[in-house]
């Protein structure tokens, strides 16, 4: 076992030099570093060569290297990939931090059509970048970035993870499912008091990589279930499986329930849809649900419990997270630390309770605090056990 300590931090600053210096060697590759108010590091990419165009956003490292997926989408403007890259990065900042992974926050993003704009030349090009920053920031998947990106970018830097070989983690949706069906089990607890599942009734809004392994676990505990999803295939083949009920997916948010589980889309909370919601609770895997943070408090003046996203689909970044660990991933890690999401939700209410404050501000109050006093703040350095494949 690896013991040694991470002696000297990973100084993000001085790599970053390097990275620019080296730049200015390799001709057609640009790279220029914007200063964001609260960000450690946002690079931008351009490499004529290959037709890259990315950006790096490392929010911040105080609890360990930044880790989080690569976007490829076609953003219209470097404007509106920047917006994107900083709030996915501060978000992982949170999320990690929350669950005690030991990493920071970063992510990144290519632009380009992930259907038919990316090359290896382009994927290689963007590993040579992250390499340079030395481990400061550590990639994976994301929207439109699949394994077969993530090793094109493993050829030219080792610091990735959620590659397909035996020493990977593998597909994360079915640990984020098992932490959200926890997290459900934390607002029936919470609203209820008790978390069995017996004759509830759950929404849920999706049925991809997370949404299909939630609804067989809701299935086994005894719980009515009303589904929706965009493909009409999928919906039906589910709904006869487990004889649920289902509803058009733009009738799905104004259903009845007990527990409404978005597990598709961002901002399904806003002011459009908020007078709408016929449910006790919220919890899904969706990420960044609420349209704006204080949607949360609307949420709770209406007397609807919200499972914070950011804390309840965390399995995917714990079980991806045990890939670094110094003697190689075991599945049973991370699946004891997903079992304690519950936990760590049901404290998250009371802290909101006592404070009288939303759920979504005592859990970013956690996170800060967490930050500021170095609360999981990692001790031995990432291991990385993949070889190029
Ligand atoms: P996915 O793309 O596999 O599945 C999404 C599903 O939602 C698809 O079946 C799609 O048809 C359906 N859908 C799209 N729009 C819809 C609508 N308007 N109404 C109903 N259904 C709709 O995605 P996923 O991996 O299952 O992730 C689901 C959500 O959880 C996403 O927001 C994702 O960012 C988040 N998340 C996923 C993971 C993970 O491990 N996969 C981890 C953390 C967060």
């Amino acid at each position: 076992m690896n013991n040694q300590l991470l002696e000297q931090p990973i100084d993000s600053k001085k790599r970053l030099k390097a990275l620019i210096k080296s730049g200015e060697k390799v001709t057609t590759l640009q790279i220029e570093k914007i200063a964001v108010k609260g960000y450690e590091q946002v690079i931008k990419i351009i490499d004529a060569k290959s037709g890259l165009k990315a950006l790096i956003a490392i929010h911040d490292t105080t609890l360990g290297p930044a880790l989080g997926g690569t976007r490829i989408f076609p953003y219209p403007s470097f404007n509106e990939a920047m917006e994107d890259v900083l709030r996915l990065a501060k978000g992982m900042t949170y999320k990690s931090a929350v669950s005690g992974v030991g990493f920071g926050g970063g992510k990144s993003v290519i632009i380009a059509d992930p259907k038919k704009g990316k090359t290896n030349e382009m994927l290689m090009a963007f590993g040579a970048c992250v390499d340079k920053l030395g481990g400061a920031y550590i990639c994976a998947e994301d929207l439109g970035c699949t394994v077969e990106d993530v090793k094109a970018i493993r050829r030219a830097t080792q610091y990735v993870v959620g590659l397909s070989n035996d020493k990977s983690s593998g597909d994360p949706g079915p640990f984020t499912a098992w932490g959200t069906f926890r997290g459900i089990q934390s607002v029936l607890k919470k609203v209820y008091g008790s978390d069995s599942l017996e004759g509830r009734t759950i929404a849920v809004q999706g049925l991809g990589n997370v949404g299909s392994h939630l609804i067989e676990h809701l299935f086994w505990a005894g719980a009515n279930m009303i589904l929706s999803d965009i493909d009409p295939v999928k919906l039906q083949r589910y709904a006869t499986q487990y004889g649920a009920k289902t509803v058009p997916f733009d009738q799905i948010l104004k259903t009845q329930c007990d527990v409404l589980a978005p597990c598709a889309l961002g901002a399904i909370i806003n002011d459009q849809t908020i007078p709408h919601f016929r449910c006790r609770a919220i919890a899904g895997s969706a990420n960044n649900q609420l349209h704006r943070d204080s949607h949360a408090n609307v949420l709770r003046d209406r007397g609807i419990l919200y499972a914070p996203d950011f804390v309840i689909n965390a399995g995917g970044l714990l079980n991806v997270a045990a890939e670094l660990e110094d003697n190689g991933y075991h599945p049973s890690g991370p699946r004891y630390k997903i079992h304690h999401i519950y936990d760590t939700l049901l404290a998250i209410y009371e802290i909101a309770e006592k404070n009288r404050e939303s759920t979504q501000h005592a859990a970013l109050s956690l996170a800060d605090y967490r930050i500021k006093y170095g609360i999981g703040k990692r001790v031995i350095p990432p291991t990385f056990h993949h070889s190029p494949e």
